[in-house]
């Protein structure tokens, strides 16, 4: 029979192929720090085989298994030369369990196990310390009454308040040895009455009860939580850590702590910690007393007296530093370490990686290649490209109180503060004001954009991550907090209400777009500074990346954002968004609603000039690099006229009567615009929109050229083609338009023309449509919605459900789908058959996404594009995926 129950010395650790999997997370580590040669008390794991055993044989453990813990126990026994349930010198434990990664929700640690009545005289005479054998014991039946037998440990506070009251003391640290045994009595009293049981002298039963204690608390409720949050398999189990007890409460040359081997905050290479004279366990972090610092520069600069351990331990500290500085070695991480000191003597009793903040974890990693402790392609794969963002954002003060009065879903990283607004042109007044505004909308929709723009940040009640305030907020760079379902928006009375709470118009509010939190009040926030560290991170990163990464991107503000933050070219430049400006927007109308094609041909004219100053902005901005153009996309009647006022002015530059207007608004109305006259299915009904559109695309580049200013290297890209026939008709129309603006500038022409993939039957037919494509996009977005048939909008009714009952296990939207994947490859397999030489990559939302972008490289899309702040995500996810392909 393999062994499941492991002395922490056994060299049997060392053929296990995956430690932690067996011997949970801090088993392995202990086992680890054992065979560095460092001070860890003797002990063994019991396996989370075990566990399975346990769960297996109705919760019970076989008599196989304590044959084996007996057998291990004597092994210790005879290291510490102690005895368990001796009556002259007993050998005490302490009972921690341990999952494969460290779990709230586990049972806690039960320390000082072994004492009973006759042991506890004995722990007091040998130590001549009858003071710390009581509370040690006293210590022990709480717990122990307390996680094993289910007595309510305010029961056990009650007697010892009670008890402090009578003798008129105020700290535990008052009480003496007679004080505590008196309690003692009163705790075992309280034991049989709460729970029924005595409480148990047989130290042999203490132990097993504790061990069965550990592995029920695997499925304990509050385990359940949080592995179905974290999606943690129930199958895992636990492992058990026995360990012989070092004492930090015997006295003040004894302690205890907690150590960060650097700064989890900042990163700086200084240890950072706490530790307490005279305590055990969780007195640290329990925060009854005060911990002091561990290093004589923290206490100094926290501007404390109370000496540092560098100071009142000097030997004990250099030989903790000295065991931090190879525990980092070894691990080639920041580790999180737990220690106690018995007597001068340092114990190691626990040692993890540490968590971090992003910034930290950038310069960590950045000071470790530098140390050569790690590679840069390990550096490279430390970093989780999503904790990038709040590195780019403004994020709120933390030393400011704040009281939140809603929450809503995470939308767009960063914090801001602004007056409520409730309507797009209200936020632009304001802003033309330099007013600071958070734009609040039940939803927001295309003509909203201005607003978006001009406001500091955007609140919605309804909508998920990937709804319309979302992405353009992304997009933008703009804070969003969407779906907050517990706000309630009342336009006409222009307020909001929350639980508790009524906010009105110009009423000053923050929002925090990295947590979904709706704050009332101004909050400062501070500007995270991009460090050397960051920059050279991605330069590393860029050196193994081979995915190129672009934005979507059509203002030049956000152009030159995301060409700051390494973006190779536009992979998507929507260009609708340019037809929302206020001076546009009439001439849209205007040739939206034109009878005739004369007409139309007018109100394109007024377009023109306006879209190729745009364009020109662009190419300039992006020079040297792609630009991928895509022509109009939306139904159109996503630009009509809503209000009277806006009706009455479209008429008057028509020359129609306001009935007319209305009544062509009623003609363009569509039961299912996603799927309705979009995409070139406007350029088939109304190729002079198109042309229109070219020819501005066209006479920019002509007139950089004329004025001998490097521009971008446009690539004009067809929406929502599905068959060859759109395509090719397309192609010629703007291979048409490129001849006529050549022929009229006398300048030459470059440029591509592509499609975008984003409908199931283009991916299917994708050899028919390569014929006239000299580049796919893949449309991700659009594919997903046409794949699932679910249309991204409406999906927030009932995704909860789907991903509740694990049919989805993530948002298709956020990550790629593997059957929308599938589309995918078969595109490229196709495409690549008719043109080996076609350019492929995605412009959907999931192109800023990690685990799509490892999907894109490794389905041989030459790119991603993505928002402009998630571009150096992009990037950092696009090396991972490379690195990890070769590994
Ligand atoms: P957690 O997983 O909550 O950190 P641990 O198993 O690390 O729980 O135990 C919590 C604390 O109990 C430790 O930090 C340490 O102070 C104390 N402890 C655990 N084992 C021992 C031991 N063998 N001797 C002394 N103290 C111990
Ligand atoms: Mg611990
Ligand atoms: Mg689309």
């Amino acid at each position: 029979m393999k062994k499941l129950i492991l002395n922490f010395k056994s060299k049997e650790t060392k053929k296990i192929k995956n430690p932690k999997n067996f011997l949970g997370g801090k088993g392995a580590n202990l086992s680890e720090m054992g065979k560095m040669g460092l001070p860890v008390p003797p002990g063994f794991t019991i396996s989370t085989e075990v566990c399975k055993l346990f769960y297996k044989e109705k919760k019970r453990l076989g008599k196989k298994i304590i044959e084996q813990i007996k057998k291990e126990l004597k092994v210790v026994e005879k290291d510490v030369s102690k005895k368990f349930g001796d009556n002259k010198n007993p050998l005490l434990l302490s009972v921690r369990s341990g999952a494969r990664v460290s779990m709230p929700g586990m049972m806690d640690t039960i320390l000082n196990l072994g004492l009973n009545d006759k042991t506890v005289e004995a722990l007091s005479k040998k130590t001549s310390n009858g003071r710390f054998a009581k509370d040690s014991y006293r210590r022990f039946i709480q717990m122990y009454g307390n996680v094993v037998m289910g007595v309510e440990s305010y029961h056990f506070e009650e007697l010892i308040e009670n008890y402090k009251l009578t003798k008129g003391v105020l700290l535990d640290t008052d009480l003496d040895e007679n004080d505590w045994d008196g309690l003692i009595d009163d705790f075992k009293k309280t034991v049989k009455e709460k729970s029924g049981k005595d409480f148990p002298q047989d130290v042999f039963d203490q132990l097993l009860g504790a061990v069965s204690a550990v592995f029920l608390s695997w499925e304990s409720n509050r385990a359940k939580v949080y592995r179905k949050l974290n999606q943690i398999p129930s199958e895992w189990g636990t492992a058990v850590n026995v360990q012989s007890m070092v004492f930090g409460n015997m006295g003040n040359d004894c302690a205890t702590g907690v150590v960060f081997t650097r700064n989890p905050s900042d990163g700086s290479n200084d240890i950072y910690g706490e530790y307490l004279i005279n305590a055990q366990g969780e007195d640290v972090v329990a925060g009854t007393r005060t911990p002091q610092y561990i290093t004589k520069k923290a206490r100094k600069s926290a501007g404390v007296d109370a000496l540092s351990m560098e100071e009142s331990m000097p030997k004990v500290y250099k030989e903790l530093d000295k065991i931090l500085t190879k525990l980092e070695k070894h691990y080639k991480d920041m580790q999180d370490v737990e220690f106690t000191v018995e007597n001068q003597k340092l114990w190691m009793l626990q040692t993890r990686s540490g968590k971090r903040t992003s910034k930290s974890a950038v310069k960590i990693a950045v000071d470790m290649v530098k140390e050569k402790l790690i590679s840069k392609k390990e550096a490279v794969l430390r970093i989780d490209p999503n904790s990038l963002d709040t590195l780019l954002h403004p994020t709120l003060d933390e030393k400011t109180k704040i009281n939140v009065i809603a929450n809503g879903l995470p939308a767009s990283p960063g914090a801001s503060s602004g007056k409520v607004v409730f309507d797009s042109d209200e936020a632009e007044r304001l802003n033309d004001m330099m007013q600071d505004t958070i734009l609040v909308r039940v939803e927001t929709s295309p003509e909203d954009i201005h607003g978006m723009h001009a406001a500091k940040g955007i609140l919605t009640a309804r909508g998920g991550m990937t709804s319309h305030a979302a992405v353009v907020a992304r997009g933008m760079g703009r804070p969003c907090v969407s779906g907050s379902s517990e706000i309630e928006i009342n336009y006409d009375e222009k307020i909001f209400k929350t639980a508790d709470q009524t906010v009105k118009e110009g009423d000053v509010i923050t929002i925090d777009g990295s947590t979904g939190r709706v704050i009332l009040g101004n909050v400062p926030t501070v500007q995270p500074e991009i460090s050397g560290d960051f920059s050279k991170l991605m330069s590393w990163a860029d050196s193994f990346r081979k995915l190129k990464v672009r934005t979507n991107s059509e203002t030049p503000l956000d152009t030159k954002t995301a060409r700051e933050f390494g973006a190779e070219g536009i992979g998507l430049c929507r260009t609708e968004h340019m037809f929302f400006d206020e001076e546009r927007i009439l001439s849209v109308r205007e040739m939206i609603l034109s009878k005739t094609k004369e007409d139309r041909a007018k109100a394109l004219d007024k377009l023109l000039p306006h879209q190729k100053k745009d364009f020109m902005e662009i190419f300039k901005i992006m020079s040297g690099l792609p630009v991928t153009v895509r022509l109009l996309d939306p139904p159109l009647h996503e630009f009509l006229p809503r209000t009277e006022k806006e009706i009455g002015e479209v008429a008057s530059v028509v020359n129609l009567p306001a009935k007319e207007i209305e009544n062509r608004i009623n003609e363009l109305h569509e039961q299912n615009p996603m799927l309705g006259h979009r995409g070139c299915r406007l350029g088939i009904s109304f190729p002079e929109i198109y042309e229109m559109q070219c020819r501005a695309i066209f006479e920019a580049l002509c007139e950089l050229k004329k004025n001998k200013i490097k521009s971008a290297f446009p690539e004009i890209m067809i929406p929502l083609v599905s068959t060859e026939m759109e395509i090719r008709l397309m192609k010629e129309l703007v291979i048409n338009t490129a001849k006529n603006v050549q022929n009229e500038n006398k300048v030459k022409i470059d440029f591509l023309v592509g499609t975008m993939i984003e409908l199931p039957r283009a991916a299917i037919k994708a050899r028919d449509i390569a014929k006239h494509a000299e580049f796919f996009s893949f449309g991700t977005n659009d594919l997903t919605q046409t794949t699932f048939g679910i249309s991204r909008d409406d999906s927030g009714k009932f995704l909860n459900d789907y991903i509740e009952n694990k049919i989805f296990s993530i948002d298709p939207f956020v990550s790629i789908d593997d059957g929308v994947g599938d589309l995918v490859k078969i595109a490229v397999e196709q495409g690549k058959k008719e043109n080996k030489t076609i350019k492929l990559g995605i412009c959907g939302e999931h192109g800023g996404d990690p685990k799509s972008i490892e999907f894109c490289s490794k389905a041989g899309l030459n790119y991603v594009s993505c928002s402009p702040y998630r571009v150096p995500v992009a990037r950092l996810a696009a090396a991972q995926s490379e690195i990890q392909k070769k590994n």
